[in-house]
């Protein structure tokens, strides 16, 4: 097939939505698109979007009026807009008026069946389909592109904890699990193309398996995924701490490729507040489970997610976020301002929190985070940690970038070889949020190319 239709992909938000956004594209291959980067010549633009904040929500809008403007430079283009925004219920019809320049509105659940929408459009329609549920196990493969080194891998779609602020559970549906044999042969393909990394993503990755019979949960599908040949590294996002199993921190400890990294949101350090987000745990119950981490993987690294100014949060609440981040000793965390989101329990809460107290909170939280997360790297000074070499760094290109075990950012100095290998890196300087160190010859480069 010819490849002369250029298609741009914009997207936003989680790991998922970016899985999403590369189905999409593929699928436009078949119609003989191309990716591309620059608007200015695209027949087709594709906007996978995202709905957790209003920010978000508001960044799209505005890009999808310039898209409005690059409608009328050049006619040619078409435009589609898919994902979380547009499944939100009710929102289709908000979203056409004011859009109507679009060419394709798609939800989340018929977002695999893209090709009927743009053979139609191709054809001089315009489509919109949002399908209230999932229709089926609609899987496309995914795609390994030559020399991508990492990968997202879906295990799992939806969400069914329905904390009380989150939009997650109306636009993505129920917890669906998909089967270990796919998954399998998915990172098998991807590693037969020069993938060394996996990230395997879901809402709550400790509730796979719910469904099976016979019992296969996450720990289990770890430890198939770590035998797979050539694969250097496995993470995995997001663990719900209620779900955080003493068999999943094991098979973390133990397995070979199994990044020590868990990325355990707390959300609030408040147990009134905790309760009122319908999160399932304490603050107590949630410092067990890291204690438990840090006991079998004692240099693990842990991540979060934190909402400061949920309905009802007091200052005194606010303390207790701050000082869980001190009991905790994040590497790093990643902090929002609570976003009403229609629909949801709390966005009904009376008790709502001014913008500018959320504001000053955010401030305040970050400051306490980013002491925290500085010296976190201050402590891997001196140590010797294992890199994934991903390339030239984007400040610096005489400096090569890669991640540790911990998903922390290393910029080192390197020979290009070694990319797509591990080296083993000393680490003598610390940022905030980088490592800075020289690779330590005498390990040399463990090649798996
Ligand atoms: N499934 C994951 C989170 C997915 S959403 C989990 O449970 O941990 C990613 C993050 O966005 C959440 O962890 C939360 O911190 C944030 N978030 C979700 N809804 C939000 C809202 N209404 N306002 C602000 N932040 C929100
Ligand atoms: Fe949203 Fe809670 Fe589900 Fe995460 S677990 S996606 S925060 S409802």
């Amino acid at each position: 097939m010819e490849y002369n239709k250029k298609v741009v992909t914009l997207v936003y938000g989680c790991q998922m939505s970016e899985r999403d956004a590369e189905t999409l594209t593929e699928i436009t291959r078949h119609f003989g698109y191309s990716p591309s980067e620059d608007l200015e010549t695209a027949d087709l633009v594709i906007v996978n979007t995202c709905c957790v904040r209003e920010s978000a929500e508001n960044k799209i809008l505005g890009k999808i009026g310039e898209l409005k403007k690059l409608k009328e430079r050049n006619s040619r283009v078409k435009i589609a807009i898919s994902g979380c925004m547009v499944q939100q219920p009710g929102a289709l019809e908000r979203l056409q008026k004011r859009a109507p320049h679009v060419d394709i509105w798609a939800g989340t659940h018929n977002l695999h069946d893209f090709s009927a929408l743009l053979r139609k459009v191709e054809q001089g329609e315009k489509v919109a389909e949002v399908w209230q549920e999932p229709k089926g196990t609609l899987e496309v493969a995914s795609f390994a592109e030559k020399g991508k080194l990492h990968a997202n891998v879906n295990i799992m779609y939806g969400c069914d904890n329905f904390c009380s602020y989150c939009i997650v559970p109306y636009v993505r549906g129920r917890e669906r699990s998909r089967k270990p044999k796919e998954i399998i042969e998915e990172i098998k393909s991807l590693v037969d193309s020069g993938c060394r990394e996996v990230t395997l993503l879901g809402q709550n990755v400790n509730s796979y398996g719910k469904e099976f019979t016979p019992a296969l949960d996450f720990a289990d599908l770890l430890h198939q995924v770590d035998q797979i040949a050539s694969l250097l590294r496995i993470r995995f996002i997001t663990s719900h701490p209620k779900d955080l199993s003493d068999k999943l921190i094991k098979a973390v400890a133990e397995g070979e490729k199994l990044c020590e990294h868990f990325h355990l949101p707390i959300q609030s350090g408040s147990n009134f507040i905790l309760e009122r987000m319908n999160r399932k745990y304490t603050r107590e119950y949630y410092l067990k489970r890291v204690q438990q981490i840090r006991e079998l993987i004692p240099n693990a690294s842990i991540t979060t997610d934190i909402i400061v100014g949920f309905p009802g949060e007091a200052e005194e609440d606010f303390e207790q976020t701050l000082t869980m981040m001190k009991q905790a000793h994040y590497s790093q965390a990643f902090t929002f301002m609570y976003s009403k989101r229609s629909g949801t329990l709390a966005a009904k809460m009376e008790d709502q929190i001014p913008l500018d107290v959320k504001k000053r909170r955010l401030q305040k939280l970050m400051s306490v985070q980013n002491s925290e997360s500085l010296e976190w790297r201050q402590h891997m000074i001196g140590q010797v940690v294992e890199v994934l070499v991903e390339g030239p760094s984007k400040t610096n290109p005489q400096r090569l970038t890669g991640r540790t075990r911990g998903n922390e950012l290393v910029v080192f100095k390197g020979d290009l070889a070694s990319i797509g290998s591990l080296v083993h890196v000393k680490i003598n300087e610390a940022g905030t949020w980088t490592l800075v160190g020289e690779v330590e010859s005498n390990r040399g480069i463990q090649s798996f190319m």
